[in-house]
């Protein structure tokens, strides 16, 4: 398929609003893609270049791509800034100057897919000091090659924004109404194999390759997450109900097969290197080819937890990992097992990945109740708290290892979220369904001269509703726009729910929020009434003692 063709279906499935509509559509593409072609579209269509599980990153900002476009279109970088400022979508911009450009020189060839994948291919490969250079020249060639129209989409590609509003669910359904199979099928296979391109060819052979896909080691799976909720109510829908600690640390995959281990981060970056203390330990905490998944927590040296940050800072860092080994001291803690010797378990229910995990792991797994005595669970959440961790996890014992998803069979316990007044700055545009509204939100709080300081940005707590009236209101408030952030006149104030507030060089403030959640739009207050930086401190060092 060539990309022009390729970009002719994305305008129309943007102009396609109906959810059925959508999956016919795509179904009715899928079959006449050859195998090579079919990740490649899928993942494409998505807005993703490779696989979920992979650590290739194009890494093109978007002034590289200003700059191209301005290089094809002989026009100087400022001016497509503006136009992009102006259109308030890079997208749509670059569509606009290609359009005007001198096409004699340039429109030379016309790639198809493969190629064009594999010019991404070598972007992701180029490193060291030339890098920029060899980058800009690899972007230029893609748009001297690129119509208006796939300028429009390869410039969304890059910037890794499609906006054309086409999520999992509907690639999952298309491709089993395009090969004839169980949209179930193809949901457990992407579970296993955490690439939907992938999925694709796959089902294009048939429902029985589908059912042999398995997770393979040094591939992250996506982690599965938790809902809120009560004891209460999970005792009695579930009757006995495992609980477990909830470390505040930060989740990790630990995937081994032999003497070679690879650890991921929950967004499945590698981490391995960052964290040499705990290869160490996790390697010899067991003989078998094993996939893991828990958390890492930082101790102090009575092996009390320390506050979460912490274990990021020790995540994050490239250089110096030794001497930072010293300073802050990590502790795995294993709660569940996805794989052991060739073996997928995430279909196994969770009684039954526990007792494989205790039979084959002989350290750091974490503790476990299990009882359909409320007071039991209450007596071990409190026994939790005074340990220092953030509160419990309930977990149902039927149920299985759902990646990716946010489910009611793993229950979080922990104390109330305090909340906060702060202006709204600024925005991102959203994604999938909600690619036309603001997505989630720039704040900031004020310093005693009522200057703006950011602090945090927001992006769950908000119903569909709730975004489409916020939009609506924001819309004439935007000042200026670059690549997918937008900025705001400073009228608006949000509620905002947070668990704790943390240091951070991130933002201008010095602090972070750490869960910040939208609860409600303050219209009956205005900019002069958000919270101060002073009075952000005093809550830092109130929240701080408490802990202590
Ligand atoms: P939250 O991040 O508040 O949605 O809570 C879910 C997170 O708690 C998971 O993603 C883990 O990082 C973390 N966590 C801590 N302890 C556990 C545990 N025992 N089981 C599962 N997740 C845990």
């Amino acid at each position: 398929m060539q990309f022009s063709e390729f970009s002719k279906i994305c305008e129309q499935l943007e102009k396609i609003s109906g959810r059925l509509d959508t999956i016919d559509m795509i179904a009715s593409v899928l079959p006449s893609l050859d195998d090579d072609e079919l990740p490649i579209f899928v993942r494409f269509l998505m807005g993703r270049i490779f696989p979920d599980w992979s650590q290739e990153k194009i890494g093109i900002g978007p002034n590289l791509v200003f700059e191209s476009v301005a290089y094809v279109a002989g026009n100087n970088k400022s001016k497509v800034v503006k136009d992009i400022n102006r259109e308030g979508d890079a997208g749509t911009a670059v569509e606009n100057i290609l359009s005007k450009k001198e096409q004699t020189s340039f429109f030379t060839e016309n790639p198809d897919l493969i190629e064009v994948y594999s010019d991404f291919k070598y972007l992701a490969s180029i490193e060291g000091n030339r890098s920029q250079k060899e980058k800009l020249k690899v972007v230029r060639k893609l748009f001297a090659n690129a119509g208006p129209l796939d300028g429009k989409y390869l410039s969304r590609l890059i910037l890794g924004e499609l906006r054309i509003g086409i999520g999992e669910g509907n690639i999952r359904d298309a491709i089993a109404k395009a090969f004839d199979v169980p949209a179930e099928s193809v949901e457990h296979a992407y579970q296993a194999a955490n690439d939907l391109g992938e999925i694709a060819a796959i089902a294009k052979k048939g429902e029985e390759e589908l059912a042999k896909i398995r997770i393979e080691l040094f591939r992250p799976v996506k982690m599965m997450l938790a809902k809120q909720g009560t004891i209460a109510d999970m005792i009695e829908e579930q009757g006995a109900i495992a609980a477990e600690y909830k470390y505040d640390g930060t989740r990790f995959q630990f995937h081994k097969s032999g003497d070679l281990c690879r650890i991921y981060s929950r967004k499945l970056e590698e981490v391995t290197a960052a964290i040499p203390d705990i290869v160490e330990v996790l390697l010899k905490s067991t003989e078998h080819d094993i996939i893991l998944d828990g958390e890492v927590i930082a101790v102090d040296d009575e092996g009390r937890p320390l506050p979460f940050q912490n274990v990021l800072r020790r995540f994050r860092r490239k250089h110096d990992v030794a001497s930072h080994m010293e300073n802050v001291r990590l502790v795995p803690n294993l709660f569940d097992i996805l794989y052991l010797d060739g073996e997928t378990l995430i279909e196994k229910t969770f009684e039954e990945r526990r007792v494989l995990l205790e039979r084959n792991v002989m350290s750091f797994v974490a503790p476990q109740i299990v009882s359909d005595d409320i007071k039991f669970i209450e007596a071990f959440y409190r026994e939790s708290l005074d340990a220092g961790h953030e509160g419990i996890m309930i977990k149902s014992l039927k149920s299985a290892y759902t990646p990716g998803q946010r489910v009611r069979q793993w229950i979080k316990i922990k104390p109330s979220v305090d909340t906060i007044d702060l202006a709204v700055v600024g925005a991102e545009w959203g994604e999938g369904k909600r690619a036309h509204l603001f997505g989630s939100f720039i704040l900031a709080c004020q310093d005693e001269s009522e200057r703006l300081l950011k602090i945090s940005k927001v992006a769950t707590g908000f119903s569909d509703e709730a975004l489409a009236g916020i939009y609506d209101i924001m819309k004439d408030k935007v000042i200026s726009e670059s690549g997918k952030v937008v900025r705001f006149e400073p009228e608006i104030v949000f509620e905002i729910g947070y668990a704790e507030i943390q240091k951070s060089t991130n933002y201008e403030a010095g602090y972070a929020l750490r869960f910040p959640r939208f609860i409600r739009f303050r219209d009956d207050k205005g900019i002069e009434e958000i919270e101060t930086i002073s009075s952000i401190g005093e809550r830092f060092r109130a929240q701080s003692e408490k802990v202590r």
